[in-house]
C-alpha cells in the first residue's frame, strides 16, 4: 500500500494561476476516481477499498489485470507498465492526447463544478495587452478557446431550453475566451501569481 504514496503525482498544477489551480483542487475534491476507472474498463472489488482491472493505457496491452484503483486514497496504480497518479492521471492515461487543463474542464463539467470566476485584474490587463497580442497568438488562443467551448459549454448548452440558448451561448463563448488565455498564459509560463493579480 505504500507504493503509491511514494512520489507527488504529475498532475500537482503547482504553477498555475490561482483560479485554476483552485479549481484543479475542486475537482480532484468532487471527482470519484472509481467512476473514470470504470468509464474505461471493467473493474472489480478485490478487497476492502481497492478494485482491480486491466490498465487502461491504450500503450499496455494489459493481459493479466495490473491496475489497481484504491478508493479511500482516490489514488491508482498499474503494476504492470508503472503509471500511478490520481483521478486526472488516470483521465490523461486513458487519453493521453488530453492535456491537463482538459482533463479537469471534463471532469469540472461531470461533476458540476462551477468554473472560476473572471478575474477584475484579468479585464484590467486585457486592455493593456490587447495591441500587442498578434494574429499567431490570437489565432492559438482561438484554437484553446473552441475546444473549451466544446468541451464545458455544448453539453450545458444542448440541455437548455431553446429559448434562452442562444443569449447563453453568447456569453459562454466570451468566458470560453479568458479560460483560454489563462491555459495560453500556463503554456507560455508567463502566468500569474497565485491570485492571479498581475501587476
Ligand atoms: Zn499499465
Amino acid at each position: 500500500m505504500e507504493l503509491y504514496r511514494k512520489a507527488e503525482p504529475p498532475s500537482t498544477g503547482r504553477d498555475w494561476p490561482g483560479a485554476f489551480r483552485r479549481q484543479l483542487e475542486a475537482v480532484k475534491d468532487a471527482a470519484r476516481i472509481e467512476d473514470v476507472a470504470a468509464d474505461h474498463g471493467e473493474f472489480r472489488l478485490q478487497g476492502a477499498g481497492r478494485l482491480i482491472g486491466r490498465c487502461v493505457s491504450p500503450g499496455h496491452e494489459d493481459r493479466t489485470p495490473s491496475m489497481t484503483v484504491y478508493t479511500e486514497e482516490q489514488r491508482f496504480r498499474c503494476f504492470g507498465c508503472g503509471e500511478y497518479g490520481d483521478v486526472l492521471d488516470l483521465l490523461r492515461l486513458a487519453d493521453p492526447d488530453m492535456e491537463l487543463w482538459e482533463a479537469m474542464m471534463t471532469l469540472s463539467q461531470r461533476y458540476g463544478i462551477e468554473l472560476p470566476p473572471r478575474p477584475d485584474s484579468w479585464l484590467r490587463r486585457q486592455k493593456r495587452q490587447a495591441p500587442v497580442r498578434d494574429r499567431i497568438e490570437a489565432g492559438r488562443i482561438e484554437h484553446v478557446r473552441l475546444l473549451v467551448f466544446r468541451l464545458i459549454w455544448m453539453p450545458w448548452l444542448r440541455r437548455l431550453p431553446e429559448g434562452v440558448r442562444d443569449e447563453a451561448a453568447a456569453s459562454a463563448w466570451s468566458d470560453s475566451w479568458w479560460i483560454a488565455e489563462q491555459v495560453y498564459a500556463e503554456r507560455r509560463g508567463t502566468a500569474d501569481g497565485p491570485e492571479g493579480v498581475g501587476a
